[in-house]
């Protein structure tokens, strides 16, 4: 079987993302409390593609939490908020530096030339260099697979030699040009960082209602913030909690659980991660917090008593966490799950293991 691919991962964060949908098929929006509203995906699309954003109206503007991937998501955003409210938006506020989160922020610029962008200290710059940097390198492969794609018909053979079907003939031309169109797309992406920087606390009390924006961080990144709005009990996490396997990559596991351990303390009681629905209770809250400190303290022992991953993940009792994190393998059996969750706990692992070695990069 020969295919050109499709140009992006499932993820929109760094690895970029091709949907044939449009935009408004994507997502659907969620009234959460009076003047407050999320945007989900729709039932039967993953919500591991494409980030949640919430929409906050006070007196004489909107804040918004994550700006989605690109432009043409952000503008179907900001059309959201315009059958909403004629107010303008004067925040946008970026939970972390993932593209699915702020590579919306220059469509929000253009529209509303007055808005400000805020975000915890180090999103900026890791924007600009780590953001950057999986950009191009999204674009290089999606060029290298249309090259190699458009190879394979001038020979009339794929990569393995054997002659195209008369239907892959057919469909290559479409694919390498969706291929094309979709590098060129991400090639003209404009990249905005923010430009107020949180360190510790930042609230807008100027209208109504409060918003506090904690930097948490470094957890799932080195900047995360959560954004809490104290008068309606409503918590946006960014990718702090999801439904489903959360994002290890660029993140801290001892950094995460310390962040758990605060985030459990502040009273929200409607919680929206940015890759699932909003959730009315706090289980996913106290399960990532639990989980998140069993990986620390696990990582913790073994670089102390100098023993191996396997031995560690033998020790470690992850099994309870299981369900919740394979909450969307439907249609996978027990044993499929099994093995992908012990997958996802050597990740995690590995990685913990590093930070308790001190092998991670440096964080604030
Ligand atoms: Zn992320």
């Amino acid at each position: 079987m020969v295919a050109c691919g499709s140009p992006g991962s499932d993820r929109a964060s760094g690895e970029g993302l091709e949907s044939p949908l449009p935009r408004s098929e994507v997502y659907r929006v969620e009234r959460v409390a009076d003047d407050i509203y999320a945007t989900v995906v729709q039932d039967g699309i993953s919500p591991s593609r494409f980030a949640a954003s919430l929409i906050v109206i006070r007196d004489d503007h909107v804040v918004v939490v994550d700006s989605r991937h690109d432009d043409e998501s952000a503008q179907e955003l900001i059309d959201t908020i315009a059958a909403l409210t004629a107010l303008p938006v004067g925040y946008v506020v970026n939970t972390h530096w993932h593209g699915d989160h702020v590579q919306g922020n220059a469509r929000f610029r253009e529209v509303f030339p007055e808005v400000r962008f805020v975000a915890g200290a180090t999103v900026a710059e890791d924007l600009m260099s780590l953001g950057r940097q999986r950009l191009d390198e999204e674009v290089a492969r999606v060029d290298a697979r249309a090259e190699a794609a458009g190879g394979w018909l001038a020979a009339g053979a794929g990569p393995d030699g054997t002659a195209l079907t008369a239907e892959e003939i057919e469909a290559l031309p479409g694919q390498i040009a969706a291929a094309r169109a979709y590098a060129d797309e991400r090639r003209s992406l404009e990249l905005v960082p923010p430009t107020i920087v949180v360190e510790n606390r930042f609230e807008l009390v100027e209208g109504d209602p409060t918003i506090e924006i904690i930097r948490v961080g470094p957890a799932h990144t080195r900047g995360d913030v959560v954004v809490y709005l104290p008068d309606h009990g409503v918590l946006a996490l960014g990718d702090l909690i999801e439904d489903g396997f959360p994002w290890f990559g660029d993140g801290f596991p001892r950094g995460w659980a310390d962040a758990m351990d605060r985030i459990v303390d502040i009273p929200g009681t409607v919680l929206l991660g940015a890759h699932g629905p909003v959730l009315r209770d706090r289980e996913a809250l106290e399960t990532q917090r639990r989980f998140t400190r069993r990986i620390a303290e696990t990582a913790a022992a073994a670089v102390t008593a100098g023993v191996g991953l396997e031995q560690a993940m033998s020790g470690g009792e992850f099994e309870e966490f299981q369900t919740r994190y394979t909450i969307r393998m439907t249609d996978a059996t027990e044993a499929e799950r099994t093995e992908r969750f012990a997958a996802f706990v050597r990740e995690v692992l590995t990685r913990a293991v590093a930070e308790a070695a001190g092998d991670l990069e440096e964080t604030r």
